[in-house]
């Protein structure tokens, strides 16, 4: 069985850091701090929340703040899968938990279309930021051809319920979507029987 204090205490962690209202930037950085700490080691998420599905990637809501101000995603990537290009809307943090994946960073252009600025690969431990009006464009794979990929995902929303959009890069087109969650239903953080740590 795994034990679930890391991610008790970043979700007890992160609803201070929110608490403070901080301003957005001051608040990401915090919150990499956090997360830095949440994935340096992979010990924490239960096997049902790191599921992969072969058709398409999943991602699991790990918690939801009661009033919406953030939520923790596990994102699970079986070989060769990846997003569309597409937004966010609210600020984002990106921790790899276990695997590599790859991130394509995009701006858009005066005609609508989107340009590749750059990848980077993440590995086992990074952290990496996201933020409407900074870089909020981005496309992201597995990065190891046979294995799963597992990262986690912090966002300054109720992010399954966020009304954005994937993009076509070449036209600018866009669909817009709310993705929802892979699963019904969450980890249980509060069984203190269980192995249980003092917060
Ligand atoms: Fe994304």
């Amino acid at each position: 069985m795994t034990d679930i204090a890391p991610l008790r205490d970043f979700v007890l962690h992160f609803t201070r850091l929110v608490d403070r209202d901080l301003p957005p930037l001051a608040l990401q950085t915090e919150g990499a701090a956090l997360l830095r700490d949440l994935v340096e080691e992979d010990r924490w998420l239960p096997d049902a929340f790191a599921r992969p599905h072969p058709e398409h990637y999943c991602q699991y809501l790990l918690h939801c703040d009661p009033l919406e101000r953030f939520s923790v995603v596990s994102f699970v990537w079986a070989p060769r899968q990846k997003t569309p290009l597409h937004d966010h809307r609210v600020w984002g943090l990106i921790g790899m938990l276990r695997g590599r994946e790859s991130e394509t960073q995009f701006v858009r252009e005066a005609d609508g279309t989107f340009s590749a600025t750059g990848s980077t690969f993440l590995e086992q431990g990074d952290v990496a930021s996201l933020a409407p009006g900074v870089n909020d464009y981005h496309q992201v794979a597995n990065a190891i051809e046979d294995r799963t990929s597992v990262s986690i995902h912090v966002y300054g929303g109720n992010i399954g319920g966020v009304r954005r959009a994937s993009y076509d890069p070449a036209t600018g087109q866009e669909k817009v979507f709310i993705s929802g969650y892979s699963s019904d239903v969450v980890p249980n953080l509060w069984d203190r029987s269980l192995n249980a740590k003092a917060i």
